[in-house]
């Protein structure tokens, strides 16, 4: 049998981290042949709720799960980790400026850089969802130069999934029917859905029909449906009074699993990854593109046409990923 894999989730005593680390000791996000232990990290006022995230864990005798170590000790945290779940962050408060909130979070994830860097196993793949993820992926990636830029990378999947889930609500198909769907950006309201290139196959014949024809009304594509999807995560909070936990959980492990055991053929899914300057995006930032995945590498998807409206979009969200990144590096000075 396979040895086990350690995945390291941080802010693990919160909402998300509660929700994933039964999908991690599931096999949800590593496969179900393949064995784990957890390595939990979060800050200390938190340590209390990790011993009982700790304990369920131990209750809920997950045949997969080989070992928990749960920890306020971010070097012990990251020791041989093959994968690691980036949850905890300060969160936005009240009152608080942004540039207030960007400051706990670089010096965050500018110290846990250093702790992968120095502690992780060779070859550890990153993902951040603690926001503002793109940044703070940007900054991991910045204070852990030995890490190779391709292993750090920020979660827009949920968004993704988002545009799956809405696209297959609205043309009553199977969400498992959908794909190549793509988000653009920053994982924030500014991020682009675009389906220019989605695909639904239909019941009758099996046949890839594209959405803009199935659905027939550019007006909601263009409209309702993006601003649905990029205030989705309000609507949550609306609803539940607190925030997606669940889902975000969930296209968590989706993005790792497809990022190492690799992206069926045909279809792509969409990942913020360090930019190389594709579809004019610059070189430098954390923006989320069409990916596919093999063997644990992504590649970006190349050659796709970009319409007028989807290039104004695609700049917009660039826009705001610059400035944040300026933001970011003036809190380091
Ligand atoms: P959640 O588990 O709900 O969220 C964790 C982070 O994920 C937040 O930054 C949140 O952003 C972000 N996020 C990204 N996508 C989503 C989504 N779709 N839905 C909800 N959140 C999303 O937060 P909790 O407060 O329950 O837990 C955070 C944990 O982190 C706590 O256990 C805390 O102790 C720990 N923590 C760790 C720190 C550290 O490592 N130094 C510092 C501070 C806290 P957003 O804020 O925008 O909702």
């Amino acid at each position: 049998s396979k040895d086990p894999v350690r995945v390291l989730v941080t802010g693990a005593a919160g909402q998300i981290g509660y929700a994933i680390v039964p999908m991690v000791a599931r096999g949800v996000m590593l496969g179900p042949d393949q064995p784990v232990i957890l390595h939990l990290l979060d800050i200390e006022p938190a340590a209390e709720a990790l011993k009982g995230v700790q304990m369920e864990l131990l209750d809920a005798a997950f045949p997969l799960l080989k070992g928990v170590v749960a920890t306020t000790d971010v070097v012990e945290a990251c020791k041989g980790v093959k994968v690691a779940v980036m949850v905890g962050g300060f969160p936005r408060k009240e009152g608080m400026e942004r540039k207030d909130v960007m400051s706990k979070n670089v010096s965050i994830y500018k110290a846990q850089a250093s702790a992968l860097e120095k502690n992780a196993a060779q070859g550890c793949k990153v993902v951040v969802v603690a926001n503002p993820a793109n940044t703070n992926a940007l900054i991991l990636k910045e204070f852990a130069p030995s890490i190779p830029p391709d292993n750090i990378t920020c979660l827009t999947r949920l968004d993704h999934n988002r545009a799956l889930g809405q696209i297959a609500w609205r043309v009553k198909a199977q969400v498992s029917d959908v794909k190549n769907v793509i988000i653009w950006g920053n994982h924030s309201s500014t991020q682009y859905p675009d389906v220019n290139h989605a695909t639904v196959r239909t019941s009758c014949n099996g046949e890839d029909k594209s959405v803009r024809e199935l659905v027939g009304d550019d007006q909601w594509l263009n409209g309702d449906f993006i601003a649905t999807v990029q205030q989705r995560g309000a609507a949550i909070i609306k609803a539940r009074k607190l925030s997606s936990a669940l889902s975000a959980a969930s296209s968590a492990c989706d993005h790792i699993r497809d990022w190492l055991l690799g992206t069926p053929k045909g279809t792509w899914v969409s990942m913020g990854v360090y930019s190389d300057g594709s579809y004019g995006v610059p070189a430098g930032l954390m923006y989320s593109f069409p990916v596919t995945c093999d063997n644990g590498n992504w590649s970006i998807v190349q050659g796709l046409r970009i319409d007028d409206f989807s290039r104004e979009k695609m700049d917009a969200t660039a826009k705001e990923l610059s400035e944040e990144k300026a933001l970011a590096y003036s809190c380091l000075d």
